[in-house]
């Protein structure tokens, strides 16, 4: 913290620390709000509002609204409630007209012991519920009420509601917002061009700051409380818009860059596809000419190939690699799990043989003279296709010329080991694949500087797995059912939660597990079990087992999350189903259903559920649809969590939402783009605040987003 404000480029970005009335230990408190500077304060848009401008009498105030009285502490203490014997705090407040109480089930005793002394002038704000013949508030909005607050807070306004954290009161808040706008809101200066002001409907970008933080006492509340407001909608279009220019000026300079034109090679497609036991989907067929006309092109291709679990993306990638090594390049897979990759080098390599060409495994179980050996033949430039994990990075491999890249299951990598792959060659193509449909609102902000091919079918043939949530209880029905299957000659996996800081214990379970179905089935099937900790080879020897069907159950923590492809498994047991996330879950059940055999999904769940839970496993046994089950998940988890805002490299947004405002964000976004057009470089004077703008709202994360 400082003693004195350091000099800053602008007022703006002065520390909170210095704000009239702050200081040093509330400046803690604002920094978990991630309010650091001035700035961030005015753009910290209130949640909602409280209509103050009407305080009712206790006698008339009515039930199911958000209301507001002012009364006299006529009572405050514990009582216990009837069954559970929890402590209830409450206070009875009453006017000349009646009495209301108020109730509190998490609070300090001795902290509102005394705040609520008898006597006490409050104020009480929220929603107003009948219980039996009383009224009551729970958890009220409360306000003490002294000469001077009684002006400030309660008359005939309509006041913010700030978010809040531990020790901060909304009082608090309201009176920093108010001192740094006297302070320092002059020198705010709107960013937003003035013709984007008329032609898009916005207010100016000032007077929106103004009217959130200090609404009139004329507006209308449920216009405010709606986010619809024209002020809202200006500061939404204002977020949008930076991010959105951002990533259009980061586009812009991938264009220009010097990339590799791989020129399209029709002889190399056509012997592919002659290679592979099935023909290809209308969509796969689509997506690999949208590439390849990206790949022809002289500067670097950044793709985002999207597909549903089991929509055919690995055959895909393979043929665009073998495009770039028939023009002379070197291509690398890199794939999040070990299975993964050995599964990807062994596909690999029956397809390449016919042409001849071999490629080459790296993961960390590679060691001694396999891997130097393999060191050396990147280096040389002799290896055409390296396929690996995350040791696919290490410093030591160097490739001569490696010019096309593909990053499976992009969303279980960070933002720096994706660069890290992309710096091992001169600016190559990139693809990066994901089964985790992406919303478009989000595709339009996290991927906005990527191109996107999409594969929106499955191939023929395919039967929608049917989905079924067991209890404990029907665990003889699962039994049975699984028997069935295996003696059709099918394969089962049965999939154990891993959670990190109990991974003994999962073990164990997955362990039990695996014994108890050997009891069971072990007679006339085999039953194996993988975990991460298991030693590579014994890994590799498992999945090859289960894919030759030697082992018919494979009992696994959730190493076989993603990307396993064993067309003859037609069932997955999801044990302790409520534990997993939706995406999760979604992937899991895509390692089956990969053929023309019907398949099932046995969500194992525990009655104890939490409200999400329950959302997830209803959500789960209603669709397959990966698109609507991503949909569900952002909802659920929201942005933040759904992308990984840190992996993605993107600001946070203060004011949009982006479940709300996919209008405003499509706006913005052609706005954005169409203005880039223009000026590709900003150069244009009118352009130059843009710059700054930009540096301070990506914090310097710009070159950070995505791939590169
Ligand atoms: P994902 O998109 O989930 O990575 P994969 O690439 O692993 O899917 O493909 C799933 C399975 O479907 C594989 O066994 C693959 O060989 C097979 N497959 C891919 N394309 C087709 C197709 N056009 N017709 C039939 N099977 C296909
Ligand atoms: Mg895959």
């Amino acid at each position: 913290m400082y003693k004195t404000p350091p000099k800053t480029d602008t007022p703006l970005a002065t520390p909170v620390q210095f704000v009239k009335g702050v200081g040093p230990a509330l400046a803690k408190k604002l920094a978990r709000l991630n309010v650091f500077t001035v700035e961030d304060l005015f753009s910290l848009i209130p949640l909602r509002y409280v209509d103050r401008r009407r305080i009712y009498s206790v006698a008339e105030v009515p039930v199911g609204k958000e209301m507001t009285v002012i009364g006299q502490v006529m009572s405050s203490g514990i009582y216990l409630l009837g069954r559970s014997g929890k402590q209830v705090f409450q206070i009875v407040v009453g006017d000349k007209t009646g009495k209301i109480s108020a109730k509190w089930f998490h609070f300090r005793v001795s902290y509102m012991k005394g705040l609520f002394q008898i006597g006490t002038k409050v104020l009480l704000a929220g929603e107003v519920t009948q219980f039996k013949n009383t009224r009551q508030f729970i958890h009220p909005e409360i306000e003490i009420l002294d000469q001077e607050s009684e002006s400030l807070e309660a008359g005939g306004k309509i006041l913010p509601v700030y978010p809040l954290t531990e020790g901060l009161y909304q009082k608090t808040m309201r009176r920093i917002v108010r001192n740094s706008w006297e302070g320092f809101g002059k020198y705010l200066r709107p960013a937003l061009p003035l013709d984007f002001l008329e032609r898009y409907n916005l207010a100016d970008p000032w007077e929106s700051i103004a009217l959130l933080h200090f609404p009139a006492s004329d507006i209308d509340v449920d216009v405010l409380n709606s986010r619809r407001s024209q002020a809202h909608r200006t500061l939404i279009f204002d977020e949008f818009f930076f991010l959105e220019l951002g990533l259009a000026l980061k586009k812009a300079k991938m264009v220009r860059q010097e990339g590799i034109a791989f020129p399209y090679n029709e002889e190399v497609v056509t012997r592919f596809a002659k290679i592979l036991p099935f023909e290809l989907t209308a969509a796969q067929k689509r997506v690999l000419q949208e590439i390849q006309h990206d790949m022809e092109k002289p500067y670097p291709m950044n793709r985002l190939l999207q597909g549903d679990v089991g929509s055919g993306k690995t055959v895909v990638a393979l043929s665009c690699c073998l495009q770039a090594i028939a023009s002379g390049y070197q291509t690398a897979i890199m794939a999040p799990t070990e299975i993964l990759a050995e599964q990807h080098y062994q596909t690999m390599q029956a397809f390449l043989k016919p042409f001849g060409i071999p490629c080459g495994l790296i993961t960390s179980g590679i060691k001694g003279e396999e891997r130097e050996k393999l060191y050396r033949s990147c280096r040389s430039g002799e290896m055409p296709l390296t396929i690996g994990t995350h040791a696919l990075i290490q410093d030591e491999l160097e490739f001569a010329k490696l010019g096309f890249v593909v990053i499976d299951e992009q969303h279980r990598f960070g933002v720096l080991q994706r660069q890290a792959l992309h710096k091992k060659g001169k600016s190559p193509d990139i693809l990066v694949m994901t089964a985790t449909p992406i919303p478009r609102t989000l595709a339009l902000t996290a991927y906005g500087d990527l191109d996107i091919s999409v594969i929106d079918e499955l191939p023929k043939g395919r039967k929608p797995i049917t989905t079924r949530l067991y209890s404990e209880k029907q665990r003889e029905r699962l039994y049975e059912g699984m028997s069935q299957e295996l003696k059709k000659n099918h394969q089962v996996f049965v999939v154990y939660p891993l959670i990190e800081e109990s991974e003994k214990l999962d073990l164990k379970n997955a362990t039990e597990m695996s014994e108890e179905l050997k009891r069971i089935f072990g007679s006339q099937f085999k039953v194996a079990l993988l975990h991460g900790r298991l030693p590579v080879p014994q890994k590799e020897s498992i999945m090859h087992d289960f894919k030759n069907q030697k082992v018919q159950i494979l009992t696994a923590t959730s190493v076989v999350e993603v990307g396993v492809d064993c067309p003859n498994a037609t069932v997955m047991v999801v044990e302790h189903a409520e534990r997993f996330g939706l995406s999760q879950l979604h992937q899991l059940r895509g390692r089956v259903g990969r053929s023309h055999f019907q398949s099932y999904c046995i969500l194992m769940a525990d009655y104890r559920r939490s409200e999400d839970a329950k959302r997830r496993l209803k959500i789960m046994s209603e669709t397959n649809d990966g698109f609507r089950i991503a949909e569900e998940d952002l909802a659920i988890r929201g942005p933040g969590e759904f992308l990984g805002t840190r992996q993605a490299g993107m600001p946070e947004f203060r004011v949009a939402d982006l479940a709300k405002d996919m209008d405003i964000l499509n706006l913005a976004r052609k706005a954005a783009f169409e203005l880039i057009e223009k000026d590709p470089d900003l150069k244009l004077l009118e352009h130059q605040a843009f710059r700054q703008i930009l540096r301070s709202r990506w914090k310097g994360k710009l070159e950070l987003v995505q791939v590169s």
